[in-house]
């Protein structure tokens, strides 16, 4: 085991009918950083990040979270370990508000009627200010540009107490300045949380993140900082 992981992958497989999405996958990740997982389309970041989330399962290959072997059975089961994905294809409820949107992170408490609203929203408010997050709770999702729709899911993810968080190619079709935006976030996102996101931007590659894993048809090819 490597000193101080926080999450290892070591010889992960993932095939699709007739293609190797993944092939002998092995990385380390430490703490309090951000890496970034770097490839040209259909390299293998999203199923990488998926095998991650829960979503897919691995036909071979361990995960081992701060040194320990575990089984991921589902996204449930990723998020009841501390790991959030914010896919790239954002999931959310466009006529909801904001605030309830970040409720439905937590609609087990919900549903079970024992939730206390009061609190919930006092958690998402001192969660917002803490990354300095500007989101009107009772803003409708689809007004929100993508953006902000991001910051939602990653104030989601945060209120889960998520301690490995997952971006999809987080600044695809976005504005300049809501890159800049949501690079900020990410950055500071890094100082508390294990932070892995899919780019193919250099410049946010160089930016953004302490650490680079390089993939390509499956495999990982290259590792360092962003300088190396
Ligand atoms: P990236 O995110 O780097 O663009 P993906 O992980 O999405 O790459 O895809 C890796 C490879 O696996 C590609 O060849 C893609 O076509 C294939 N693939 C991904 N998801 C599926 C799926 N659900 N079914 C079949 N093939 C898939
Ligand atoms: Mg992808």
């Amino acid at each position: 085991m490597e000193k101080d992981s926080v999450l290892e992958m070591r010889h992960i497989y993932k095939t699709f009918p007739g293609v190797k999405a993944l092939d002998d996958v092995t990385f380390c990740v430490k703490p309090g950083s951000v890496h970034a997982l770097c490839g040209e389309n259909g390299a293998g970041k999203s199923t990488l990040m998926k095998v991650l989330a829960g979503i897919y399962k691995q036909e071979a290959g361990d995960i081992l979270l701060e040194g320990k072997k575990v089984q991921i059975t589902d996204a449930l089961d990723a998020m009841e370990k501390g790991i959030a994905m914010i896919h790239q294809e954002l999931n959310y409820y466009p006529d909801m508000t904001v605030e309830a949107n970040l409720y439905i992170a937590r609609e087990n408490t919900y549903f079970a009627g024992i939730v206390n609203r009061k609190e919930n929203l006092r958690q998402v408010h001192s969660i917002l200010s803490e990354y300095g997050i500007e989101l009107n709770p009772n803003a409708r999702m689809r007004e929100l540009t993508i953006a902000k729709q991001q910051m939602v899911e990653i104030a989601k993810a945060l209120s889960t107490n998520a301690k490995i968080i997952i971006l999809d190619e987080p600044t695809v079709g976005l504005d300049p300045a809501q890159m800049i935006e949501i690079r900020s976030l990410i950055r500071d996102l890094g100082k508390t949380h294990t932070v892995i996101l899919s780019s193919h931007i250099l410049s946010e590659v160089q930016t953004v993140c302490d650490r680079v894993l390089i993939i390509a048809h499956g495999r990982l090819v290259a590792q360092g900082t962003p300088e190396e």
